[in-house]
């Protein structure tokens, strides 16, 4: 049994496992950066420890202070969150060794599977099927143009350590690949300290679709049935929903038979995530895999009624999956907008500045994940993602009204927000006909 669990994270995703924990009469620790002092995980956390300062290398990202703060916390266990440390191998297993549980997968499956080319790899050999391109990573010029010829243009260079649509460039002919190709691998060095990259086909206009799994040390795996996340700008999700209405049953099942597969392949335990883009003709491809909790966890949590933080801590803690996944149903149509502070008329540039009053809409079938407050400082130094409205209705339809109604009722004085920019996708036709794929933001964004 857990006692103690340390939240290696900040923001709503802190907020939201601290929340979890309490409900499981769990202790919790915070830790926090200088500037987060006044933030809600750490006022919600029964104790907090201040890491460094808002250099993320000296805080959420020092791997020392953080286990030294749960050895001397006496945390058994550690929440990455999303982001920051959660896909780290290196960080799981020093948990390892000083006897700290990683709420998380196995660090060999991290390893196999937090590396996109690799997993790429393996989940070739567990009969998966993946988005054509290069065998292993590009290393020359010379390499990436053979590719490019075998599986044609466009592609796209994408850096194996992407992840927040980072790193990742469209190449639609041989003489302009050369510069894809030193843009994507810089990026990703910026990004990720890792400049390596691979070659994939690129599907124009796909949808992404998504599985959630949960599996427990026992080798049992479930799938939390799929999401829609076609909504996007620069690879970067916006609105999620789920289940996914215009897709055919066959489908479907196909998609839970792969993820299970694939799953099983890894032994996975924990919850994650297989990402998928598919064409026009419901043909599916993985593009990677996110040994993790998502950002959009919530929206499968509203059709399924399962918690999927309590059930990560439940695994954790060497204990069954707590349902039966033959007996597991979709209920209704969930949808989840994620409030940036950005101004969406000025190239979504990211907004700081004090909360002066707020007014988070509620009633039937509304959640709100955030950590806002009135008086609250927004900071500059993190993702600019503030709060996630998420509704649940009968149908999609119903569903739909509800998030305009919720949007219209939101009110974060102080701080410019992409509330306008995200009900103008709402209620765009295409969205609500539910015919859009990853291309209709950026058309929305050019009609202006
Ligand atoms: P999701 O599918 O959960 O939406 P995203 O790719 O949008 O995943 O990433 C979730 C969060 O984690 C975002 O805040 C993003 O900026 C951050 N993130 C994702 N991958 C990385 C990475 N490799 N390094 C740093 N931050 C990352
Ligand atoms: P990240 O780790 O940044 O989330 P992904 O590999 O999941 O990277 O890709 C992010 C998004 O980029 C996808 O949701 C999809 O919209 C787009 N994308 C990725 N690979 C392809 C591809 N081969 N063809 C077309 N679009 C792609
Ligand atoms: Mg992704």
């Amino acid at each position: 049994m857990i006692q103690k669990i340390l939240i290696a994270n900040r923001g709503e995703i802190a907020v939201r496992i601290i929340r979890a924990c309490r409900e499981l009469n769990i202790q919790t620790v915070a830790v926090y950066a200088t500037v987060d002092k006044d933030s809600l995980h750490v006022a919600l956390a029964d104790e907090a420890v201040c890491i460094g300062n808002h250099q993320l290398e000296n805080s959420y990202l020092n791997q020392q202070a953080i286990l030294q703060a749960a050895i001397n916390t006496q945390a058994q266990a550690i929440h990455p969150g999303y982001g920051f440390l959660s896909e780290n191998v290196q960080f799981a297993l020093a948990c390892e060794r000083s006897g700290i549980v990683f709420i998380g997968p196995k660090a060999e499956t991290m390893q196999m599977m937090g590396d996109k080319q690799s997993a790429r790899e393996t989940m070739q050999a567990a009969g998966v099927p993946v988005v054509p391109g290069s065998k292993g990573l590009i290393s020359s010029l010379e390499e990436a143009k053979k590719i490019a010829q075998e599986i044609t243009y466009p592609v796209l260079i994408k850096a194996t350590a992407g992840g927040g649509g980072k790193g990742m460039r469209v190449c639609y002919h041989e003489d302009n690949l050369a510069d894809a190709l030193n843009q994507a691998q810089q990026e990703a060095k910026n990004a990720f300290d890792n400049g390596d990259v691979y070659m994939e086909k690129f599907v124009e206009n796909p949808r992404h679709i998504e599985v959630q799994i949960l599996g427990d040390t026992f080798g049992n795996v479930a799938h939390l049935f799929e999401r829609e996340c076609s909504v996007q700008r620069n690879n970067q999700k916006m609105i999620e929903e789920a289940p996914v209405q215009n897709l055919s049953k066959k489908t479907k099942e196909r998609l839970y038979k792969v993820a299970l597969q694939a799953a099983k392949k890894v032994s996975y335990v924990s919850a994650g995530t297989l990402e998928f883009i598919m064409d026009n003709k419901e043909n599916f491809y993985f593009i990677e895999m996110n040994t993790r909790v998502q950002v959009e966890h919530p929206i499968s949590e509203m059709i399924t009624g399962i918690d999927i933080v309590k059930e990560q801590i439940r695994i954790a803690e060497g204990k069954k999956l707590s349902f039966n996944s033959k007996d597991l149903e979709s209920n209704g149509h969930a949808i989840e907008i994620r409030i940036n502070a950005e101004d969406p008329y000025d190239n979504f540039k990211p907004m700081v500045g004090k909360v002066n009053s707020l007014h988070f809409p509620g009633g039937n079938g509304v959640r709100i994940d955030s950590f806002l407050y009135q008086g609250y400082q927004i900071q500059p130094y993190y993702d600019s993602m503030i709060a996630k409205v998420i509704v649940h209705a009968r149908n999609r339809d119903e569903a739909m009204e509800k998030a305009i109604r919720c949007l219209e009722e939101i009110d974060v004085d102080g701080i410019t927000t992409n509330v306008e920019f995200q009900l103008d996708i709402l209620l765009n036709e295409s969205f609500q006909d539910n015919k859009y794929d990853t291309s209709l933001v950026s058309k929305i964004l050019k009609v202006g």
